[in-house]
Parts: structure tokens; sequence; C-alpha cells
């Protein structure tokens, strides 16, 4: 979708560090990481949110390609947070459903 951050850093419009690549979808390093390791992972296509996300295999393709990348990242072991922001107070704030793989720090709960 023309104007979508996320969709020109797929189209390789806009530069991002892209850490793996897979079947419709790729992970890159968040521009203002929250912890030691922050990928988001997106699909190629333009999704605004988990909530216009009608395909149930698209998502569990999304969290078991950021359960990958959370292995390939060395991050199995000790853990890591996978976190899905959804509209206003879900706290998103780029309109095109990603996961944020979190790890190499303890995380706190109850999260802010
Ligand atoms: P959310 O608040 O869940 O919508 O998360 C959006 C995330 O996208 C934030 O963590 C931002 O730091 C990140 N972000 C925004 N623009 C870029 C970009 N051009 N490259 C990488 N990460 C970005
Ligand atoms: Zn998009």
């Amino acid at each position: 979708m023309s104007g979508c951050i996320f969709c020109r850093v797929a189209a390789g419009e806009i530069p991002a560090e892209i850490v793996k690549r897979g079947e419709g979808m790729l992970a890159f390093t968040d521009i203002s990481p929250q912890a030691p390791t922050h990928l988001l992972i997106i699909p190629t296509i333009h999704i605004g949110s988990l909530n216009d996300a009608k395909d149930p295999t698209l998502l569990g393709n999304l969290v078991a390609f950021a359960r990958d990348a959370a292995r390939e990242a060395g991050l199995a072991t000790r853990g890591y947070r996978v976190v899905i922001n959804t509209n206003p107070d879900g706290g998103q704030t780029v309109f095109h459903l990603h996961v944020h793989l979190l790890g190499g720090r303890p995380m706190h709960w109850p999260p802010g």
C-alpha cells in the first residue's frame, strides 16, 4: 500500500537491516530497539492490523517465523517475548501488521 512504511521496507524502498526472509514475510531490526534483540516480523502483503488478518495460516506462519528467528538469534533457551500491538490501546503506531520479537534481557510483567 503506497504510503505504508512497512510496505516500503518490504519493497526495498526504505533501508532496513533485514535479518531473515521467508515466503511472504521478512524480519528486520527495529529502528528503536527496546531490548538487545528487537526484530519486527511482517507479512510482505499489506494487512493493517491483527484485526484485519483473515488468514489463520498466515498468522501461524508469522508466529513460527518469529520462533525460528528467535532460535537463530540464540534466544530459544533463555527465552524471549513475542508481541502484536493492536490499535491505539494496544500501542500500535505503524498500521501494517507486525510481530515484535524481543529478547536478550529479562522481560517484565505486567507490561506497561
Ligand atoms: P508498534 O508501536 O507496535 O506499531 O511498533 C512499530 C515499531 O516500528 C516501533 O517499535 C518502531 O520503532 C518501529 N519502526 C518504525 N519505523 C521503522 C523503520 N523504518 N524501520 C524499522 N523499525 C521501524
Ligand atoms: Zn503496509
